[in-house]
């Protein structure tokens, strides 16, 4: 039998968690090394490591559960925007092995950097563009 992730745990109640909202496929808690004010996880209850496993449908209600928990979080903290993410495997940073969309309060005064300044960039030509375009259709 494999061992539960920490999240499951979380899920179960054998790991305490600040609760911020839970139904049958879904929970959502403080991420207990927050970024800022107000960071939650947003998690689908079942264990599937990245989001390309999950069925399209989970997906959607993971992503249906973070618009509403962004919201409450803009509110909480008044926050005027929020950064949402998911280190998608373990190149990208993901650490617990149980898919979580990140929900990051952002304020007007804080010197956190958008996402994209995370990234070195690309230089890509027309060509290699419809190129990269072309591969990416075909292997949908
Ligand atoms: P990632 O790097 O995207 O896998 O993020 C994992 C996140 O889980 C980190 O932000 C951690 O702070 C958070 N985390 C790990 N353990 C716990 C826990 N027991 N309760 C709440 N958040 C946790």
């Amino acid at each position: 039998m494999s061992e539960k992730t920490i999240f499951e745990q979380i899920v179960a109640g054998e790991i305490p968690s600040y609760t911020i909202y839970e139904d049958e496929q879904t929970y959502a808690f403080l991420d207990a090394n927050p970024l800022a004010p107000g960071h939650t996880l947003v998690i689908p209850k079942e264990p599937y490591e990245r989001l390309n496993d999950m069925p399209p449908e989970l997906i959607g209600t993971v992503f249906s559960v973070a618009g509403e928990v962004a919201s409450a979080v803009e509110a909480a903290v008044d926050a005027p925007a929020t950064t949402l993410a998911i280190n998608n495997g373990e190149e990208a940073g993901q650490e617990v092995p149980h898919v979580h969309l990140h929900v990051i309060p952002q304020f007007e005064d804080d010197d956190s950097r958008p996402i994209h300044t995370l990234f070195r960039g690309a230089d890509l030509s027309d060509e290699e563009m419809e190129e990269i375009a072309a591969r990416i259709r075909n292997n949908q």
